[in-house]
């Protein structure tokens, strides 16, 4: 439970929605994520989020392959078959979600309590740039930690946050305009939780693989 005192409107926060019932190293395992742009139509602004948001992902040892599926992207527009793994982020123009409290959410990501993968994240736009102004942060220098923060989520297949780090509930803005580096990476213990789940996709992908193969040899 956060505290009172911090959930006031100069806060950001994200909620995750409980559905009902990691410096990259060449050999990070690697994660593919489309995204699908619905609010800006700068391209170049866009991609610069995309790095930012690729460096926080970094620290918790994951390497993100982006697939720009937006209008203008250069994968536009994607017409196959999302992989199993892929991953999407949608940067919407306006937040949807209904508050709860006076906090603004900058986006959210629901999560199985069962650990199973959920795939889509979604950031607000509209938030984004409100937050950056009023901190004098760049909107995509936020939009891109939002993006992290947000696909840190998919990552971590667990529900909740974290104390400290990118995958803390709250970004007061102070905290916004003192930038602290340690604010925008994953904790130790996400980065380690980050690799485990990571590790076992890649067995039960290694699993579903080998079941395929046996299954053609007619076995
Ligand atoms: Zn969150």
């Amino acid at each position: 439970m956060m505290p009172t005192l911090v959930r006031t409107a100069t806060a950001v926060a994200c909620s995750v929605l409980v559905l009902a019932a990691s410096p990259a190293r060449a050999a990070d395992p690697q994660v593919v994520v489309r995204v699908y742009d619905m609010a800006t139509t700068d391209a170049a602004a866009r991609a610069a989020a995309l790095r930012v948001a690729a460096g926080a992902i970094a620290t918790a040892g994951m390497t993100i392959s982006w697939r720009d599926c937006s209008r203008g992207g250069t994968d536009h527009p994607c017409r196959t078959v999302r992989d199993a793994g892929d991953l999407v982020v949608r940067i919407m123009p306006v937040a949807t979600s209904v508050a709860t409290s006076e906090d603004v959410e900058l986006g959210f990501a629901p999560i199985d309590p069962a650990g199973r993968a959920t795939v889509i994240a979604t950031v607000y736009y509209d938030v984004v740039q409100r937050v950056a102004r009023r901190t004098g942060l760049s909107a995509r220098e936020l939009l891109g930690r939002a993006v992290a923060h947000e696909l840190g989520h998919l990552l971590l297949r667990a529900p909740g946050h974290g104390p400290s780090g990118l995958m803390r509930p709250l970004w007061t803005d102070e905290e916004l305009i003192q930038n602290r580096p340690d604010d925008w990476t994953f904790s130790e213990a996400d980065r380690r939780q980050v690799q485990t789940v990571a590790r076992e996709s890649e067995s039960a992908s290694t699993t579903a693989d080998d079941a395929g193969s046996v299954e053609a040899l007619g076995r």
